[in-house]
């Protein structure tokens, strides 16, 4: 198991609806941080300031420049990372879920040995979950 490289995959897949906020966090972007409750709309995310259409990319995902702008070297990173969504600070949850969605931090051997990977996952990830999970 690898770090994550910041591809970007897990972001750009589900930000096309497929990311929730919970109550309290949308409570708290419309207390302290408008500039991100303003793609809430109806409770769901992210949505088109403007004309509340469900966005088809999030609007905080930023692509970082390359040295040689060679695409496969691609990066990502999170413009609110520190206020993002649970849902957001979950993910990867599975290695199932990894497979399936091409997650670059999978490794061959965690292929052959999944159980044994899910461990490493949970204790990679033990900082990004709460406590009862
Ligand atoms: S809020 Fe941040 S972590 Fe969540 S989908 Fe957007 S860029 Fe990715
Ligand atoms: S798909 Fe995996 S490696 Fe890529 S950004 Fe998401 S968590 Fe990181």
């Amino acid at each position: 198991m690898k770090d994550c490289n910041q591809c970007g995959k897990c972001c750009i897949k589900y930000a096309d609806g497929g990311l929730s906020a919970t109550l309290e966090e949308i409570k708290m972007w419309e207390l302290f941080q408008p500039h991100i409750y303003k793609y809430v709309r109806n409770g769901s995310i992210w949505n088109d300031p403007d004309t509340g259409k469900q966005l088809t990319h999030c609007p905080f995902l930023e692509k970082t420049p390359t040295q040689n702008n060679a695409p496969h070297q691609e990066k990502y990173t999170c413009s609110i990372y520190l206020d993002r969504p649970e849902d957001c600070r979950h993910y990867p949850t599975s290695i199932s879920e990894m497979v399936r969605d091409e997650c670059e931090m999978i490794e061959v051997i965690d292929l052959k040995d999944p159980k044994r990977a899910q461990i490493k996952l949970d204790a990679l990830m033990s900082d990004s979950r709460p406590p009862n999970r």
